[in-house]
């Protein structure tokens, strides 16, 4: 029942860093991280909102420590959460420390923005000691004024030169516990300044369009712009930045890599887009079935099609299918029709049917692991 073939070039060799329990990078499968939107002060807020994004399957997750408090803030946070947490600094090297001594997984930090060489030299120390990475994010929004005069404008030739700079910084104090991003608005922008550095270093990349907008606009942005890079095989971990709930980014990444067939996670539902020969309202099944399918993490394909000019022949490609057919719709499990279903009946049965191949799947999972284990 697999559906997705690679649409990949081989996977370009990076030096894999640790960010607490996930690997990053070399043949580790691309992580997907997002970043709360909370107040990082609010504990029980942000705390809720990484449980809620970790139960969406982030990898990781972002929490930015804008100052003293939120910096303080970290120990509690890396304490209940689920997943490994990064902790997002500018400019003030003492709150890198302070969320270091908190117990946290990763910095992001750009070391070319904190000081004097004995600043960096002491969060790279304290780094080191705790072996936490440190992700250099270079963003086109905020180049320093140098390589803007040097270049007129943010370009991506600007972007890997800021990139290599901040890295040199590390590299002279012998630290190599690197991960890197080059994000722009423009797709165009930020494709080329990852093409370039992939080239120039072996770092694991993180990649993301920055301020890609809101939820479709966003999406369709770094589908195309992640969707380029990922298939020439370059980067390791990804975030989709949305002007919507962070949880959105998650479901967005996991979408593209799926899409891409480089992870699996969750229900695939195909689904028609309907039209007058629809036999029952797909769009509201659809949209029913998205909400009460959200916990399943094995990958299931489920169609949903309208009618039988195209439901059999997709049906019989999933663990679950549904063709309409006037009140009485067909249901096939594992490509072959069962029984007919009544329209009132069909979420309830379908929901039972998907939450079943799950277990299967999982079940058939164990059996393969314990095998590979002994
Ligand atoms: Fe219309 Fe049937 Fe095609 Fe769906 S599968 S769009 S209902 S013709």
């Amino acid at each position: 029942m697999s559906r997705s073939a690679s649409l990949t070039l081989q996977r370009r060799l990076t030096r894999p860093v640790k960010v607490g329990s996930v690997v990053v990078g070399g043949d580790a499968p691309i992580s997907v991280q997002s970043m709360t939107n909370t107040d990082t002060r609010d504990i029980a807020s942000t705390a809720g909102q990484i449980a809620e994004l970790a139960e969406a399957g982030a990898d990781l997750v972002r929490v930015s420590c804008p100052d003293k408090e939120a910096a303080q803030c970290v120990a509690q946070l890396v304490k209940g959460s689920p997943v490994p947490l990064i902790a997002d600094i500018h400019f003030d090297h003492k709150l890198a420390l302070m969320a270091l001594d908190g117990g946290i997984d990763c910095l992001r930090i750009n070391p070319g923005n904190i000081g004097s060489r004995q600043r960096v030299a002491e969060v790279v120390q304290a780094a080191s000691l705790r072996r936490v990475p440190i992700r250099i994010g270079v963003n086109a929004g905020s180049l320093d004024k140098d390589l803007l005069a040097k270049y007129g404008e943010p370009c991506a030739d600007a972007m890997v030169e800021s990139g290599l700079h901040h890295i040199r910084i590390l590299e002279d104090l012998n630290y190599q516990e690197i991960k890197i991003s080059l994000k722009a608005s423009s797709v165009a922008m930020t494709v080329e300044a990852y093409r370039k550095l992939a080239k120039q270093v072996d770092y694991p990349l993180h990649l993301g369009i920055t301020e890609a907008g809101g939820m479709i606009p966003g999406s369709v942005k770094s589908a195309i712009g992640l969707g380029l890079l990922l298939s020439e095989g370059i980067g390791d971990t990804l975030r989709v930045s949305l002007s919507a709930n962070p949880v959105e980014e998650v479901r967005v990444g996991f979408e593209i890599l799926k899409t891409l067939g480089l992870r699996t996670r969750g229900v695939n539902i195909i689904s028609c887009p309907t039209c007058s020969r629809q036999e029952f309202a797909v769009i509201d099944v659809v949209a029913q079935l998205e909400k009460r399918l959200a916990h399943i993490r094995e990958s299931v394909n489920l169609s949903i099609i309208g009618c039988i000019v195209n439901g059999p022949g997709e049906a019989k490609e999933c663990h679950v299918g549904l063709v309409g057919g006037g009140g009485e719709n067909l249901l096939y499990i594992n490509g072959k029709p069962q029984q007919k279903i009544a329209d009132n009946k069909v979420i309830s049965r379908l929901v039972e049917e998907v939450e079943l191949a799950a277990k299967k799947i999982r079940e058939q999972q164990e059996i393969e692991n314990s095998t590979k284990n002994h």
